[in-house]
């Protein structure tokens, strides 16, 4: 399987264009969260090789800041091309290294190129303004530049996709980027490199460095050539960048923690409601910042919801992601594992009812049962925390203020859904939730056309939409008088 993979799998640092090791030669092991085995190593970088690849990206944008829109365009739609022509690879190398089903990592290829494709028709898009002049012979115009370099720090739940709304705008608007992918998937990160290099990108324009997270961050925080940092990871992680980042007043776009509820009202198609909620809770086994957290659901149809969720829940193939058919892989590591079932004990303890599942699977390893827990409270952990893990806990409410008062009781405001066919009710509780992204009576709401990102400390900034690409362009003023009119 590795040797079908490794054509896009590099063990090297990509800087100015060199496939580099790490100056002390130091590495960091990958290992297949399915087999607890090695794939291989990638380099443990830190400040200098973080500062050498800021350098080469700041030497690269003297030239690439010049090329035209339309030639961005074009190179990011060759992206997108080698990205679907190479979509089995990759997806095989992602599911090697992160663990999700091999049609999930198939999905997620295929949502990095159509992130890519929109940004390659952003591109020809950056319009500036020319705005009335209050000045005889004067004229005014308002024009978008690229910010410069930028700096794109991402997880390892969605280790190729994440990069696509980072990328993907960095080019489009002329900016060069340096990348630190997750040390748990890197090589769906350095995949990037190659593909950049596939199709004649220029060298500097994409730099990939892997390592200590905190070095890298550091040196990307300090270092006055970078203009921006794209951050998605956790809340904690996020605030620590926003305040180093504050001594060189960089741009920040986060895409931090989430807590999301998902409600379902008594007038709600129940079937819709469990096959919405699988999808919004399982996907990525649960590892997903946008995956249901909570699920409040009306006395009514309360108890026809768990019976139904329990059972759609039980029939999940679990396995191996590379396995035929599979649809939950393991978990990424240990440590979520063992978060997983403390938030299971904590509920236990409090009253609540596991209706299925509840612990590890026999496959051993990090596999986990995809775990549904009735009667779940307000005081329970996972009202406050992030799961990250295939567990559902599903709480009952009486009245819609209840519903989205709880909904809300949370500093996150990423994503929400709910269910219900009342037209009234659609408008006032998606007005009443306080949350980025609101799906109604969809569980999966995710594309490129639409802008992604949170309120409250769910983060900063949208990827996607018409948004995706401001974040990586400056707004210039431009007065010119004298113009003798
Ligand atoms: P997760 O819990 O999803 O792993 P993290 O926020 O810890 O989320 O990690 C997201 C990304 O941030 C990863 O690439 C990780 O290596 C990186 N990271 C972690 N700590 C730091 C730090 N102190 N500075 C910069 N990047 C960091």
């Amino acid at each position: 399987m590795l040797q079908k993979s490794s054509q896009f799998m590099r063990e090297a640092n990509l800087i100015g264009g060199e496939w580099v090791q790490a100056d002390s030669g130091a590495t960091i092991d990958v290992i297949n969260p399915a087999t607890g085995l090695k794939i291989g190593t990638v380099p443990k970088s830190g400040k200098a090789e973080t500062r050498r690849a800021i350098e080469a990206a700041a030497e690269a944008f003297a030239s690439f800041c010049k090329t035209t829109a339309l030639e961005r365009s074009k190179m990011l739609r060759k992206l997108h091309d080698a990205l679907m022509d190479n979509q089995d690879a990759l997806a095989e190398l992602l599911t090697l290294e992160q663990g999700k089903s091999l049609t999930e990592a198939k999905g997620e290829i295929a949502s990095s190129a159509a992130y890519v494709l929109w940004f390659a028709e952003e591109a020809r898009r950056a319009y500036g303004d020319v705005v009335p002049s209050p000045w005889g012979d004067r004229r005014i115009l308002v024009t978008r530049e690229p910010v410069g370099v930028i700096a794109a720090i991402t997880p390892w739940n969605f280790p190729s996709s994440m990069l696509s709304r980072k990328i993907g705008p960095a080019i489009a608007a002329g900016c060069t980027a340096v990348v630190k992918p997750a040390s748990q998937t890197p090589y769906s990160g350095l995949a990037w490199g190659a593909l950049c290099e596939e199709v004649g990108i220029p060298k500097g324009v994409v730099n990939i460095v892997t390592g200590s997270a905190g070095e890298i961050g550091d040196e990307i925080c300090a270092n006055p050539l970078v203009k921006k940092i794209t951050f998605t990871g956790s809340t904690e992680v996020g605030k620590l960048l926003i305040g180093k980042s504050a001594s060189t007043v960089k741009k920040v776009s986060m895409e931090l923690g989430g807590n999301a509820p998902f409600l379902v009202f008594d007038d709600a198609d129940i079937d819709r409601a469990v096959e919405g909620a699988v999808v919004a809770k399982y996907r990525n086994s649960g590892q997903t910042c946008v995956c249901t957290n909570r699920f409040f659901v009306q006395a009514g149809v309360y108890d026809r919801f768990v019976e139904k969720l329990a059972d759609a829940s039980a029939k999940l193939k679990i396995g191996p992601g590379l396995d035929e058919g599979v649809q939950q892989g393991p978990l990424i590591d240990d440590k979520a594992v063992e978060k997983v079932e403390e938030f299971i004990a904590d509920a236990s303890e409090k009253g609540g009812k596991v209706v299925t599942g509840g612990k590890r699977h026999e496959l051993g390893g990090t596999f986990f049962e995809p775990t549904v827990i009735a009667e779940a409270k307000p005081e329970m952990r996972f009202m406050k925390e992030e799961i990250f893990g295939p567990v559902a806990p599903v709480f009952r409410f009486e009245t819609e203020e209840e519903a989205v008062a709880l909904a809300n009781d949370t500093e996150f405001g990423l994503a929400c859904y709910f269910y219900s066919s009342d037209l009234g009710r659609v408008f006032r509780v998606t007005e009443g939730l306080k949350y980025g992204m609101v799906g109604v009576n969809e569980g999966l709401i995710t594309t490129p056309e639409a802008p992604f990102g949170g309120l409250k400390e769910s983060g900063l900034g949208r990827e996607g939409g018409h948004q995706g690409i401001e974040d990586y362009l400056d707004t210039k003023y431009v007065c010119i008088g004298g113009l003798g009119l």
